[in-house]
């Protein structure tokens, strides 16, 4: 694919254009898009980077939603990648909320992309990491996932963001299926949501001591539960404060940037196997029928074919880079 790197020097929320062309093809994948994540990525690092997940229906677009239009009021420019099937900003709702959804979607200072779902197991995440930072390199203040907290792909993009908001409703087996869920490792804040309902004075109790009793004892941070009604706005301003309390902890934390250091690595093996899968896969060393049927009829382990498929793919490197290099 042809494109002209000198436009990623013009890349900002101004030109959402040439912004919508050039993460379609980073959403690709392909050698272009590689390309350009290598130009961008000296330009990211100063976005400051939010995930929303909870089951769907908490609540988190709504949450969303009112957040931009803060960040917004403060003159602050707000990116969403929404990686939910069942969001309205990736297209899953009824017309009610895609009212909604147009309300912030059209504005200057907004750029909102949602990820397709389908097709894209297990890498959905890694695109929306790499989406992530082409919007950092234009320049947006905040980026916010959204996702709906049923996957894999969610407690990855909590790595990523430097601040995840788990989002419950007060009926309480929300938050047992968020527990299940692991989503309860990964909060840095808790939302309850829906607070105009009765019970919601309890459900913040109950899921405080039984936090309290799993969770918090030996944390440095102690992810706050906050209540919302984010339909009417309500608590959303403390919600805002409270992902700025988080960010200054994070800025001096020793195991926060640990756990950054981790992540980092674990991008990068990410990075790498995928790499060596499409380089093993494209040439000869692509698996035969034969061989498979020999797997399915036992007569050759799994295993044992794998290391052959290495063996070979190390022999073929070595003897072509032999027959290359001039000096040998
Ligand atoms: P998501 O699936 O988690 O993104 O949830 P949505 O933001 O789409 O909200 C699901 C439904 O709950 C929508 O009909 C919203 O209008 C409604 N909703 C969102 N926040 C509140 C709230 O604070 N109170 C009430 N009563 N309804 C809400």
């Amino acid at each position: 694919m042809i494109f002209d790197s000198d436009l990623l020097s013009n890349l900002s929320i101004k030109k959402k254009r040439l912004l919508a062309r050039v993460i379609s093809i980073v959403e690709s994948g392909n050698e272009t898009s590689i390309e350009i994540l290598k130009k961008l990525y000296n330009k990211t690092g100063k976005a400051f980077r939010i995930g929303i997940t909870g089951p769907p229906g908490a609540g988190k677009s709504t949450i969303t939603n009112q957040i931009t239009k803060h960040f917004l009021s403060l003159g602050k420019t707000v990116a969403i990648i929404a990686v939910d099937p069942t969001s309205p900003f990736s297209g899953g709702a009824l017309l009610g909320d895609r009212v909604r959804m147009n309300d912030i979607g059209m504005l200057d200072n907004v750029y909102i992309r949602s990820i397709a779902t389908r097709g894209s197991l297990g890498g959905l995440s890694q695109k929306a990491i790499d989406i992530a930072d082409v919007l950092d390199a234009a320049e947006f203040d905040y980026i916010i996932f959204e996702t709906v907290g049923v996957g894999q792909s969610e407690l990855d993009i909590a790595k990523i963001a430097h601040t995840t908001i788990v989002t419950l409703v007060p009926e309480s087996g929300d938050a047992i299926q968020a527990m299940k869920a692991g989503l309860m490792e990964i909060a840095d804040l808790f939302v309850i949501n829906k607070c105009d309902r009765p019970e919601s004075s309890k459900a913040v109790s109950s899921l405080q001591s039984s936090l309290h009793l799993r969770y918090f004892s030996n944390l440095d941070w102690q992810p706050p539960i906050l209540k919302t009604s984010a339909i009417s706005n309500i608590g959303i301003a403390e919600l805002v404060k409270s992902i700025e309390d988080h960010r200054k902890f994070c800025a001096n934390n020793e195991s926060y940037l640990k756990s950054r250091i981790e992540y980092t690595k674990e991008r990068i093996i990410t990075i790498v196997s995928e790499l060596v899968k499409k380089e093993i896969f494209t040439d000869s060393l692509a698996i035969s029928n034969y061989t498979l049927e020999e797997v399915i009829n036992g007569n050759l382990s799994p295993y044992i074919l794998a290391e052959q498929i290495l063996k070979n793919y190390k022999y073929n490197f070595i003897n072509n880079n032999n027959s290359n290099n001039p000096i040998n």
